[in-house]
């Protein structure tokens, strides 16, 4: 793609978002929470694990331990059990009880609404303090960057980055700010169903028509055909089965 001058950048994102809102009208955060707190919560479990999962482990978790002391004063091994399914329980276990931990002697229990506050916090980086910030408190803090927004934007091309920070800094610099909780969700939900990774589905795709990778679902299904061809060589390549024994039929003159 040609270098994009500020303006036409500016007016491609502005399409971009317009052709957002007309698709995902009320875009959700996927996992089930009720207030911030449980967020902050679902969100730190939700590293490196789908939504859906975390979602099975909440639902009891969160009748168990309802609020920040009740994680505080948890058994370590009874709640590593309880996260288990979500991968890394040890560790995310360790943070969720230091974190509570912080909210009880700073915050009084509640979690606090500044960035700067959520990323003192064990576990809280700016991923999860924007989740938190922005769909929990209705704070546009930032623009949550994980692995689906990256992919994205990229794809857009709103960043040539690869680090989370630096692309959440190129976006913060063309999205406006009213619109970075949208944009988040938005986004996060477009790459999760429409441009996948190995699957980018533009030809259902709302943001084709400003996207310059949206030749990127032929390439694929080309690559796919290439990988596919040599193995269709091979299997034709290979001998014919051997017919078993020769067993000549009755003579007939
Ligand atoms: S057109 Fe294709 S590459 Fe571009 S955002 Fe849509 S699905 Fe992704």
């Amino acid at each position: 793609m040609a270098r994009e001058s500020k303006e036409a950048r500016r007016l491609r994102v502005a399409a971009l978002l317009r052709a957002l809102h007309a698709a995902r009208p009320d875009p959700r955060v996927e996992l089930d929470h009720q207030g911030p707190f449980q967020l902050l919560i679902a969100t730190i479990l939700s590293a490196q694990c789908t939504d859906a999962r975390v979602n099975e482990v909440t639902k009891s978790l969160f009748a168990a331990y309802p609020d920040a002391a009740a994680f505080a004063r948890a058994r370590r091994a009874t709640l590593e059990a309880a996260i288990r399914p979500t991968g890394f329980f040890r560790s995310k276990a360790k943070s969720i009880m230091e974190c509570c931990r912080a909210l009880l002697e700073r915050y009084r229990g509640e979690v606090p609404r500044t960035m700067e506050e959520m990323t003192r916090l064990a576990g809280v980086g700016r991923k999860t303090a924007n989740v938190v910030l922005g769909a929990g408190y209705g704070i546009p803090s930032g623009i949550v960057v994980d692995t689906h927004m990256a992919r994205v934007a990229r794809r857009l091309g709103l960043t040539g980055q690869t680090d989370p920070e630096k692309i959440e800094r190129d976006l913060m610099q063309v999205v406006p700010q009213e619109e970075w909780i949208f944009f988040s969700i938005a986004m996060i939900l477009h790459g999760r169903y429409v441009c996948q990774a190995r699957r980018p589905r533009c030809g259902a795709c709302a943001l084709n028509p400003h996207c310059p990778s949206n030749h990127l679902e032929s390439l694929a299904a080309e690559g796919r055909a290439l990988k596919a061809a040599p193995r269709a060589a091979r299997k034709a390549a290979r001998p014919a089965p051997r017919a078993g024994p020769h067993r000549p039929g009755p003579h007939r003159s």
